[in-house]
């Protein structure tokens, strides 16, 4: 089939005005950080689930592979299409509709194109809280979340999008539709479809829908900001925190100093609590309650004072204060991009061994590339560090990563195996790390999941040379 019928049939399926094919196609060809960039061959974007299999079935007929895109938020280069210009980006931002909800099941069923955020406020709506909840949530989209095991600020207390999906819809690589959409809470028959797609990245097939957990509003959201003498202190406040407000705390974030630093540098209107006082970390807690909670978080923090664990700490007194702590976290990500380059690890560890691994990798860097300066920030509730390494000041910041970005990221990934933790906690693996994980997962592992992709996309037609290696080295341009 000639690249032009193929063009032809998809207009057919999905309307000519939701193909495109020339023009400027870079809003999909080019990721959310601007670092990888391919060329697509068309980017459909298909309204319905049938919709979806044909435009499967068709591409497959053709020998064309597909790229599932939602958002286009991904940090690791798995949502946009390589430079052959032979691949078809498959956009699901028309599948937004959310099919039903089940109060007494406490369960949503909803399209995969539906924007994160459009769905927490329709929960919120409908007197249900939808809780994951990320920095990307104005772009990002259920199918997206799903198909990178999406995690966030409330894992600690609800899960990531795996434990928040009980059900799903899928195209598979050959265009048959699996119903999975069960709001079932047990379903012990046989192997788990659903865990199998979760966090497949597109390699396995397109998610059009899934039925997802939803949870009573809670009555009160308490949030306080905490600085403290170091990460060492942070650890053992978390400890204190979940054992005195056990289910209740829901977020913990940290945010060591030079990450506000560069909020303070790029954003002068955000106010930053007890910036000045020189302290080396802040924690953003956050607990939430079917009842009014602030005596317990306020006994947690004066345990915390008199065990000379932090120094400084306000609780948010409405929900204006409460967002605009929330903003100052957010907005270091921002900032590190108006900074400049930067080298990302998204990296878990066990909690425990996250302040000798601070200290020990820290000087592991200054030692081998002086200069350099470390934004450490996450979820520290979760062992999830987002560890980003900022070229030092002054000087050619592209050359310089050229010449060390590889260097860098070789010292962390090392020293987070050397602790026991993981190169990619949240973000997956896509294109950029497709070599961290033939490096680093197990070789029984990697072998079971070639198996499974084999098996499952005998034609190797979906997202290729993601997640896993398609014969060398990824295939998008990092620029
Ligand atoms: P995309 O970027 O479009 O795609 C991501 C991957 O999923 C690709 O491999 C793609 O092929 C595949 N895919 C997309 N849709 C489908 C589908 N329907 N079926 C099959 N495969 C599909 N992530 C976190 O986990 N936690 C965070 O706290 C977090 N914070 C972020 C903050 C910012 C500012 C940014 C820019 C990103 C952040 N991310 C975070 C990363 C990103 O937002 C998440 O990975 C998100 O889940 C991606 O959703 P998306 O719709 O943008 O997916």
């Amino acid at each position: 089939m000639s690249e032009l019928s193929l063009i032809d049939g998809l207009a057919v399926i999905v309307g000519a005005a939701h193909v495109a094919s020339a023009g400027d196609l870079s809003l999909y060809e080019r990721d959310w950080r601007g670092r990888i960039a391919g060329r697509a061959l068309a980017v459909v974007r298909p309204a319905t689930t049938e919709q979806v299999a044909a435009v499967v079935r068709l591409c497959a007929a053709a020998g064309v592979s597909i790229v599932p895109q939602g958002g286009n938020t991904g940090l690791v280069g798995g949502s946009v299409p390589d430079d052959s210009g032979r691949q078809v980006v498959l956009q699901l931002g028309r599948m937004s509709a959310i099919r039903e909800i089940d109060p007494e099941n406490l369960t949503v069923t909803v399209e995969a194109g539906c924007v994160l955020q459009n769905l927490q406020s329709s929960m919120r709506d409908a007197g249900f809280l939808f809780p994951l909840r990320l920095g990307a949530q104005g772009s990002c989209m259920i199918g997206g979340n799903l198909a990178t095991n999406a995690g966030g600020t409330q894992v600690l207390r609800y899960g990531n999008m795996r434990e928040l999906c009980l059900g799903l819809e899928v195209v598979t690589p050959s265009g048959e539709v699996w119903n999975g959409l069960t709001g079932l809470r047990k379903d012990n028959t046989g192997y788990d479809l659903r865990d199998l797609f979760v966090g497949s990245e597109g390699t396995l097939g397109i998610i059009t829908a899934a039925t997802l957990k939803l949870f009573p509003l809670p009555a009160a959201v308490l949030t306080a900001w905490v600085s403290l003498a170091s990460i060492q202190e942070a650890v053992a406040l978390l400890s204190l925190a979940q054992r005195r407000l056990g289910a209740d705390l829901t977020g913990f974030e940290v945010m060591e100093r030079f990450g506000l630093e560069l909020v303070a540098r790029h954003m002068p209107q955000t106010r930053i609590p007890f910036f000045e006082d020189g302290a080396s970390c802040n924690v953003l807690l956050e607990c939430s309650s079917t009842r009014s909670e602030r005596e317990a978080l306020e006994a947690l923090l004066e345990e915390a004072f008199e065990q000379s664990l932090v120094t400084n700490a306000v609780v948010a007194e409405s929900l204006a204060q409460a967002q605009q702590l929330w903003q100052v976290r957010e907005q270091i990500v921002l900032a590190q991009a108006q900074e400049g380059p930067n080298v990302k690890h998204d990296i878990s560890l066990p909690i425990s061994r996250i302040p000798a691994f601070v200290v020990r990798t820290r000087e592991l860097l200054e030692a081998a590339i002086p200069g350099v300066r470390i934004a450490n920030f996450g979820h520290l509730g979760d062992g999830n560090l987002h560890y980003n390494v900022q070229v030092p000041e002054g000087g050619d910041a592209l050359a310089f990563l050229q010449s060390h970005e590889a260097q860098i990221m070789d010292l962390v990934y090392r020293s987070v195996s050397d602790f026991g933790g993981s190169f990619s906690a949240e973000h997956g693996v896509g294109g950029l790390k497709v070599h961290k994980l033939e490096q680093y997962k197990c070789p029984t592992a990697l072998r079971l999941m070639r198996a499974i992709k084999d098996a499952v996309d005998p034609a190797q037609t979906m997202n290729p040379g993601r997640v896993l290696a398609r014969g060398g080295a990824p295939e998008a341009t990092v620029g």
